[in-house]
């Protein structure tokens, strides 16, 4: 949609200023303020046995801003937290914010090294550690060439015996009366940095803005249908873009937090029994390990669960999978930069009348923008809108208010994905004649062999119908005949065999012959922080060999 451009002066436009009374900055601190008197006594947040009121929550997260200011954190400087999925964590989303700075939830997996280097970019004045990651805080602490306060987490189900000698949590809450509810000056101040998994060189900081962690939130909630009765898993890390906006989204519907500090599949079905678990959200591999999950391990669903999956393409047998277990099934796909899940595959009426495997093959696009989104759309080299034709491959672009501002100090980074009124993904795709889109590959993961591109995706799918195959990976070979070659990476369930020329035929009956891998190796596939394939190790392992 085009902005209208008035070309003479309304009557509406005058006298009717914006005043205090008809216009708020937009804020995810709204929510919060807004549970605390509507929801007081509900529980807002279980964890490890103990729960939180909304009450309760409110007050610690106002606790958590009057000592993010006792430090001497000004407005707009960033405080960093490095912990799993707990009070702590969540707390953090409203407690920085509320203190007028901008959090840096780190992944947890990440390493020293790369740690330091984000809290030095995003100039961190104040590091939360939860302590079983004290070791890897300390190592990054020492190489930061800068004093930096520390306050560590004890949480009860840490592993004992590590500590960074640092104020404790708890104690540092306590130390601080609740500050006053405030908002942003600006809603399209900066409420959040998270950095991208760096595949291609140092990770690159995306700012959020409260107005588009306000509109994202919501968006979220309603997509995959929230109420106040709600119990949300938190099968996602926080610190992945903010837990897809979830860590405001549930508060907003005044919903239950259920939090989850390692995602084992046995824990994860255990805590839907326990805490009456509605709806959670998972990349794929975390749904794969919950088909693949041992007998004793899964639990007949008291009711469908509702989860939403994105951050890679689930194979659908993998979505199957899932509806067979008892799960109601959402894919989503986004990016970091669109504050996680941008695009739905939204369900249409005519799709539960569908075979299963049908219904999971129409719920394997990753369709149309979300409720909070403008835009998404695929664009053709010309930067003209591709035809919905289901063939023709371009670039997939969202436009909207949940869109980042841009990367923190780098705005050349900025610059290169954002032309014309788009964000450009960097992933390819095509649009189908009902306006879904699907992606097709990521730009630098696509395979040309002879001339033609082959998905990377298409033939993993494949793979993934195959009974004895666990993972499946991609990706081109150089090979002097055809400049590439598409080679597979499979790593087998447990106990399974199969040969090269077992995968070999099962691809001949199943897809064009061009696209059949040329090469198929049998190894544990490398993953990022997040957990995606490092599809750019296994091609230079290719080279290299
Ligand atoms: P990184 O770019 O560091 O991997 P992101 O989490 O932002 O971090 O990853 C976004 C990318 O993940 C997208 O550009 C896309 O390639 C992939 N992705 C996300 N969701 C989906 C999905 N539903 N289907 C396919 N690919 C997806």
């Amino acid at each position: 949609m085009d902005i209208a451009a008035p070309d003479h002066q309304s009557i509406f436009a005058e006298n009717l200023p914006k005043t205090g009374a008809n216009y708020v900055p937009l804020s995810p601190l709204s929510f919060l303020r807004r549970s605390e008197r509507v929801f007081a006594e509900k529980t807002a947040v279980t964890h490890h046995g103990r729960s939180w009121t909304y009450r309760q929550f409110a007050e610690r997260c106002r606790r958590f801003a009057a000592g993010v200011r006792a430090a001497g954190v000004r407005p707009g400087e960033c405080v960093a937290v490095l912990a799993p999925n707990g009070p702590p964590a969540l707390e953090a989303h409203y407690g920085v914010p509320l203190a007028g700075a901008v959090l840096c939830a780190l992944n947890t997996l990440l390493d020293a090294a790369t740690i330091g280097f984000i809290l030095n970019h995003a100039e961190a004045k104040l590091l939360l550690v939860d302590r079983e990651w004290a070791p890897k805080a300390k190592a990054a602490l020492a190489g930061l060439g800068r004093e930096l306060r520390v306050i560590e987490i004890a949480d009860e189900a840490a592993p004992a015996g590590l500590t960074l000698d640092a104020p404790e949590y708890e104690d540092w809450l306590a130390a601080h009366e609740p500050a006053a509810w405030s908002g942003p000056a600006d809603e399209w101040d900066a409420i959040a940095v998270c950095y991208t998994s760096g595949t291609t060189g140092n990770p690159k900081g995306v700012v959020y803005h409260h107005r588009g962690a306000y509109l994202g939130a919501l968006g979220a909630a309603l997509e995959i249908g929230l109420t106040p009765a709600s119990a949300y898993l938190w099968t996602l890390p926080m610190f992945h873009c903010s837990g897809w906006t979830f860590t405001w989204g549930v508060t907003a519907i005044g919903a239950t937090h259920v939090c989850l500090r390692k995602i084992e599949p046995g824990a994860i079905f255990q805590k839907i029994l326990d805490h009456n678990v509605t709806h959670m959200c998972g990349a794929p591999i975390v749904l794969n390990m919950l088909v693949n999950a041992t007998p004793a391990q899964i639990k007949a669903l008291p009711h469908p669960v509702r989860a939403a999956t994105g951050g890679a393409a689930p194979p659908t047998a993998i979505i199957a999978g899932m509806e067979r277990l008892g799960f109601f099934m959402q894919h989503v796909y986004g990016l970091t930069e669109v504050y996680g899940p941008s695009s739905t595959c939204e369900p249409q009426p005519e799709w539960p009348a569908l075979t299963l495997e049908e219904r999971a093959k129409k719920l394997s696009r990753q369709g149309v923008p979300n409720i909070a989104e403008e835009d998404f759309t695929v664009l053709a080299p010309d930067g003209g809108v591709v035809p919905a034709d289901g063939a023709t491959i371009g670039e997939l672009a969202f436009r909207g208010n949940v869109v980042m501002k841009g990367y923190l100090k780098n705005p050349k980074a900025t610059e290169e994905v954002f032309r014309n009124g788009w964000f450009l993904t960097g992933d390819l795709g095509v649009m189908h004649p009902d306006s879904y889109i699907e992606i097709k590959d990521r730009s630098k993961d696509i395979i040309i062999s002879g001339g033609e591109n082959i998905s990377s995706l298409e033939v993993e799918e494949v793979l993934y119908r195959h009974p004895l195959i666990r993972e499946a990976a991609v990706v081109a070979a150089p090979d002097e005949k055809w400049g590439e070659i598409p080679c597979a990476f499979i790593v087998l369930k447990d106990d399974a065999v199969l040969t090269v020329e077992d995968v070999t035929a099962f691809c001949k009956q199943n897809m064009a012959g061009f696209k059949v891998p040329k090469k198929v190796l049998f190894q544990e596939l490398p993953k990022t922080s997040t957990g995606k394939i490092q599809k750019n190790l296994l091609r230079q392992a290719l080279k290299s060999s």
